[in-house]
């Protein structure tokens, strides 16, 4: 794949500044109140205590950490059942059998509203009926946004570009690399 930098072809490694600067964190679609441990799916997790993690993905990523907490874990899914992505691989039944083994709670078809010290406020997605629920920190393993920050870059690579897996990152560091002469 030719990658052409600044309108110029295979120019030296000096000049080329590639940008790898990877993900930030997504817009929340809840509120959050002053002095509410919230954190992104990036960030550090209590090291006691009860974590609420909200996922709107339903992918691998909520569901492994919710199995590394057990019993201190609570997973927020909006779908009828925990990491419903994980069909792709064959892993839904598996994941959701590992889950409850860990003591896991889940949250069925619910979708984050407020976030608050020392609580959450959720909704039924089909009821709409609210309720609250007392956790210690909240970990928002939602999506993720492209880093842009990085405005000089000639060429942008990997999760800085949009928020995939290594196996991109690593595809396009490797044609962005054997893009610029010498390199080879
Ligand atoms: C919790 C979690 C679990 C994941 N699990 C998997 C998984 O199991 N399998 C999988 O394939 N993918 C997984 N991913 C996705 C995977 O981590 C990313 O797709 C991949 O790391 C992207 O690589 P990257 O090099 O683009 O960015 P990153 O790995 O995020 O690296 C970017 C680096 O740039 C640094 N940086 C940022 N700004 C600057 C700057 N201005 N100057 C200098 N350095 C800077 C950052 O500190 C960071 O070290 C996971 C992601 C998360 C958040």
């Amino acid at each position: 794949m030719a990658i052409e930098v600044g309108g110029e072809a295979n120019p030296t490694p000096s000049e080329v500044v590639i940008a790898a600067t990877g993900s930030r964190p997504g817009i929340p679609t809840y509120s959050i109140a002053p002095g509410t441990n919230v954190v992104d799916v990036a960030g550090p997790v209590a090291a006691s205590g009860v974590v609420a993690l909200w996922d709107p993905i339903g992918g691998p990523i909520a569901v492994a950490l919710a199995e590394a907490l057990g019993a201190r874990a609570v997973l927020i899914t909006p779908d009828q059942i925990a990491g419903n992505e994980l069909s792709r691989t064959g892993d839904l039944a598996p994941a959701n059998v590992r889950l409850q083994q860990k003591g896991v709670r889940i949250e069925r078809r619910t979708i984050l509203r407020a976030a608050r010290p020392g609580e959450v406020e959720l909704e039924d997605r089909f009821s709409g009926a609210r309720r609250v629920l007392a956790v210690d920190q909240l970990v928002d393993c939602g999506f993720r946004l492209p880093d842009e920050s990085v405005s000089t870059a000639d060429i942008r690579i990997g999760d800085c570009v949009a928020p995939r897996t290594i196996h991109e990152a690593i595809l396009e560091g490797r044609r962005a690399a054997l893009a610029i002469d010498g390199v080879r």
